[in-house]
């Protein structure tokens, strides 16, 4: 087969994900621009392979046998603000460091996304599973999205509501059709940061300051994350995963009514708008019989946060899909409630 000078063939991928799990994959492609973007998928068309997309690979886990297709790994650059007088128009490419995002709307004395800070990934992943953190969203700011629409095979773009943004989900992660180029943000001029989480809160009670900026906000932010491993950090072993392994579960009021009558310790649980419940997984784990620090093997949850699974170093796929089930029936027995996982498992699955 003739190989494009631009691919590289038979790579390792576990270096380029968080969890450092995964195996070999077929081809691999720095995307630069729509034209390679085009040029990849129509030399995967071509073969009948697969393809898949990739940002940071921090939402993925990906089989031992790794993929046998074309992954192509965003590479688009480019942040541009444009100022209407009220808001910042910010224009973000996919290949983009998300973080870099936040701290430079930041810098800008932008609110809207401080509380994002730290998430690790690329800016393309983040419609997504419409990432979200300390009480914000990317969907909360989002003004619309250019895709790639690979059934029609056409640049397009889609307003905020053509999105299908909820909790950890939208359009684009119920369906392959799409590859996120870009997207505008609409930021807020508003030199106060969003406190309506209560650990930032607490942070800031704490230091008697009732309207921190958005920096000052973007630094607690990234403080108490630090203090879960919930940052990217090499020199930080309980941030070798993929952050949170399962969604919170959003329940009918009597399931989690009946939840909480069994247990004598306070669950948390956060009324939605369409009156259903969201419970903590967490808690959920835990109260499970799962502790924080819990092993199974080379892989274990974070002794800092009860919804990471790690990789001790040595881990395999295979041990982080054993461990993830295991936790999954063991909430499933004990409160009746199925965990589904937040990551994106590539070519693998939680066995039963
Ligand atoms: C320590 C840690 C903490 C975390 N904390 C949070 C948190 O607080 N909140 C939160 O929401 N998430 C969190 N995450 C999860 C993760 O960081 C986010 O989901 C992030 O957006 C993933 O970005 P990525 O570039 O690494 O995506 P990847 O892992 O590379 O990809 C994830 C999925 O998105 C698809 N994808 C990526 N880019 C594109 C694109 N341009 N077009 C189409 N599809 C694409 C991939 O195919 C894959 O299906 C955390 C992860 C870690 C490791």
């Amino acid at each position: 087969m003739q190989i494009p000078a631009w691919m590289q063939e038979n790579v390792s991928i576990a270096p380029y994900t968080s969890m450092q799990v995964g195996g070999p994959v077929r081809f691999l492609v720095k995307i630069e621009s729509t034209e390679r973007l085009v040029q990849a998928l129509a030399f995967a068309e071509e073969r009948k392979l697969k393809s898949l997309i990739l940002g940071g690979g921090s939402n993925l886990v990906i089989a031992d046998d790794g993929f046998a297709g074309v992954v192509m790994h965003m590479q688009t650059k480019g942040i541009q603000n444009e100022d209407t007088g009220e808001d910042v128009l910010v224009l973000v490419h996919a290949g983009e460091v998300m973080d870099d995002v936040c701290a430079a709307a930041c810098r800008s004395g932008l609110s809207g996304i401080e509380c994002l800070s730290g998430i690790p990934g690329l800016a393309g992943a983040g419609p997504i599973q419409n990432i979200g953190a300390y009480g914000q969203e990317l969907a909360d700011v989002i003004d619309w999205v250019e895709v790639w629409d690979r059934e029609d095979r056409a640049c397009i773009t889609l307003a905020r509501d053509a999105c299908r943004f909820s909790y950890r989900d939208s359009l684009f992660k119920q369906s392959q059709r799409y590859v996120v180029l870009r997207f505008q943000l609409r930021l807020c001029r508003k030199n106060r940061g969003c406190l309506s989480y209560r650990d930032v809160k607490r942070y800031f009670d704490d230091q008697k300051n009732e309207s921190p900026t958005p920096v000052q906000v973007r630094n607690a932010v990234l403080t108490i994350r630090r203090q879960k491993s919930m940052v990217l950090d090499v020199t930080d072993p309980y941030s070798r995963g993929c952050g949170s392994f399962f969604t919170n579960p959003i329940v009918e009021t009597q399931i989690a009514d009946q939840v909480d009558s069994n247990h004598s310790d306070q669950m948390p649980r956060y009324l939605q708008k369409d009156g259903r419940v969201k419970l903590s997984a967490a808690w959920l784990i835990e109260h499970a019989g799962f502790p924080r620090g819990t092993e199974f093997g080379n892989v274990g949850l974070s002794p800092k946060h009860a919804l990471a699974i790690i990789n001790y170093g040595s881990a395999k796929t295979v041990d982080v899909l054993n461990a993830a089930a295991k936790i999954r029936n063991g909430v499933h027995q004990h409160f009746g409630i199925v965990l589904e996982p937040e990551p994106v498992l590539v070519g693998c699955r939680l066995p039963d």
